[in-house]
């Protein structure tokens, strides 16, 4: 068994971490480093899908659950408008192997490069 990634541990509370939602099968926490005046994370509890690309192609509804939270935290934490964005890859920036989307949201104007 691999170690449980850094998001489970804030899941379980080993590590500390603003947990915004909770559902069944998601949740979602304020990311350590925003990039955006809004910026959390929105995860699947399972640590099965590495990036969204498998999470596709292996649960279609987990995936559209991670949206719809999405949503949900745009709405409850900004002004319903957001970006979602999943990086694919290390040379794509990703650096924790537990799929995860990113949502930005109350982004100022002329801020949307570089992320
Ligand atoms: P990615 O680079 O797409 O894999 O995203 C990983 C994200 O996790 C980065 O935006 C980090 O800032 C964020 N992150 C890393 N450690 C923590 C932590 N302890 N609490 C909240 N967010 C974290």
């Amino acid at each position: 068994m691999s170690e449980p990634s850094i998001f489970t541990r804030i899941l379980q509370g080993e590590i500390p971490g603003e947990i915004l939602i909770e559902t069944e099968n998601v949740f979602a926490i304020r990311d350590i480093n925003p990039q955006a005046p809004l910026h959390v994370l929105v995860i699947p509890k399972t640590e099965q899908y590495r990036d969204v690309t498998e999470l596709a192609a292996g649960d279609p509804a987990l995936l559209a659950e991670v949206v719809a939270v999405a949503k949900r935290i745009a709405v409850e934490h900004a002004n319903g408008e957001y970006r979602l964005i999943f990086n694919n890859g290390p040379s794509a920036g990703q650096s924790v192997f537990h799929v995860h989307g990113h949502v930005l949201g109350d982004i100022e104007e002329n801020k949307l490069v570089g992320f």
